[in-house]
């Protein structure tokens, strides 16, 4: 091959963010195409009237080895999550907090009986034990749900039902943890030895970061381009089509939300089943610490169909970047797909609260905003991670990078997309 060979990704979240900062730095030619008006695919952030509205709660881990190699985290003025979180039901709240990491928070944990002091020394050992493998190594072996884990090792129905149910069914998604325990050794491990964090500027200023390095590195990217197929042109390279043109390349990397990469490639083994969730934005005028000591609020309690949400964020406590000065900023995050409208979810959210905080008053609670997000990650039962599809999968010159690839999570989207580059620059230099 004589001339620079191009490279066209097939859209702009963190995979794809990634893969075309790799690919511009490895010298090809990069053409990105995003269909939507702004890159970041799952994580965004609107911004409104002062407020700062990400697309659905979500956070930075730290401590994820992808996110120290993509990141610069200073330049994101990350406002970090106390460790531990609240524990409310209707009447009670208690907290639960790291007590190697925050030793201030040491004796509200030690005599906390939402989780048994067994439970405690259980946390304790599971951490020197996950904390001797290498970070990968929790996706060989044997698989069985987050459940049927905390079960094995001996936690008490009260440890899985006042802190595994709601804090990991956050992280999951999937309140009833059939979730493969492997998301939660990650995610453990992650959460013992880094902070947990979002950008002043709202998590948003990842992929504006990332987009940065990409034009940086040399490659275009083009916004409000939705890519309609890919297709091999018979003379060993592949042809990118959209509404307005047909695009020649020597590789495509496909980097969109799986149920497309799916359609596009054709792969069977890209998982198509997702989770989903509805997150509300809510303002309480003036400064309504709800003293949580920025920490989340987890439901104990009902969070099922005629419940409360699975947890409450004081985004604003956390970051006050996310609110003018004059209001509080909260978030509550419903699991599932909800058929409620915004104005009843608004209602239970200021049920639960005026049960969990009864010494309050929540009658000046106001719906700002709401994200329903039918697909936040792809379902991941035990097992599914044995399952998933391999960078060169798909026919010809066409490769793939998500976090379909490895795990739904941040993560798991910058670490495909890396491997993705590697293996189109290791490809196209040898032909
Ligand atoms: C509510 C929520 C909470 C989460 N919480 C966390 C968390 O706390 N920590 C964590 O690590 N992870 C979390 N995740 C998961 C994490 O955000 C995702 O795993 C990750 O962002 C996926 O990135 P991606 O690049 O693989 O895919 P996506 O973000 O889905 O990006 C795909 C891109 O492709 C574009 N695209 C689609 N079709 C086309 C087309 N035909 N042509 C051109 N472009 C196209 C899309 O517009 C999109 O920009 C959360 C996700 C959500 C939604």
């Amino acid at each position: 091959m004589t001339s620079t060979p191009h490279v066209v990704v097939v859209g702009g979240g963190l995979a794809g963010l990634v893969a075309a900062r790799h690919l511009a730095a490895g010298g090809v030619d990069v053409t990105l195409l995003e269909r939507e008006a702004t890159v970041g695919g799952r994580v965004r952030t609107v911004e409104r009237d002062g407020y700062r509205f990400d697309r659905g709660f979500q956070v930075l881990f730290t401590a994820y080895p992808a996110v120290k190699r993509e990141l610069d985290l200073e330049a994101l003025e990350l406002r970090r999550f106390a460790p531990g979180a609240i524990i409310a039901r209707p009447g009670h709240r208690s907290t639960l907090a790291d007590p190697v990491r925050d030793p201030r928070a040491l004796p509200a944990t030690l005599f906390n009986r939402d989780v048994s002091f067994g439970d405690k020394l259980r946390v304790a050992r599971l951490r020197v034990d996950l904390a001797r493998d290498d970070l990968d190594d929790v996706f060989d072996g044997p698989d069985e749900t987050i459940d049927a884990f905390l079960r094995d090792r001996g936690f008490s129905e009260r440890f899985i039902e006042n802190f595994a149910a709601p804090f990991y069914g956050g992280i999951c998604l999937d309140r009833t943890l059939s979730t493969s325990k492997r998301v939660f050794e990650y995610t453990f491990r992650t959460l013992a030895i880094g902070d947990t964090a979002v950008p002043a500027a709202g998590m948003g200023a990842i992929p504006a970061q990332l987009a940065d390095r990409v034009r940086d590195a040399g490659a275009t990217l083009e916004t409000d381009r939705a890519v309609e197929a890919v297709e091999p042109d018979g003379d060993g390279g592949t042809t990118v089509r959209t509404a307005e043109e047909t695009l020649a390349a020597d590789a495509v990397v496909v980097t969109t939300d799986p149920p497309t990469a799916r359609e596009l490639t054709d792969v069977e083994a890209i998982p198509t089943a997702g989770r989903a969730c509805v997150t509300q934005y809510y303002r309480l005028p003036g400064d309504a610490d709800l003293e949580t000591g920025k920490r989340l609020v987890l439901n104990a309690g009902d969070a099922g169909p005629d419940g409360g949400p699975n947890q409450v964020v004081p985004h604003s406590a956390v970051a006050p970047e996310y609110a003018p000065d004059d209001a509080t900023l909260l978030s509550a995050t419903y699991l599932g797909e909800r058929e409620e409208s915004d104005e009843e979810l608004a209602d239970r959210t200021r049920s639960a609260l005026e049960s969990w905080f009864p010494e309050r008053l929540f009658g000046g609670l106001e719906s700002l905003h709401t994200e329903r997000i039918p697909f936040a990650q792809f379902d991941q039962p035990p097992g599914i991670h044995d399952r998933l599809p391999d960078v060169r999968d798909p026919a010809g010159s066409v490769y793939l990078a998500g976090d379909y690839m490895r795990w739904s999570s941040i993560q798991g989207a910058m670490k495909s997309g890396r491997q993705a580059a590697g293996a189109v620059l290791e490809d196209v230099s040898g032909r």
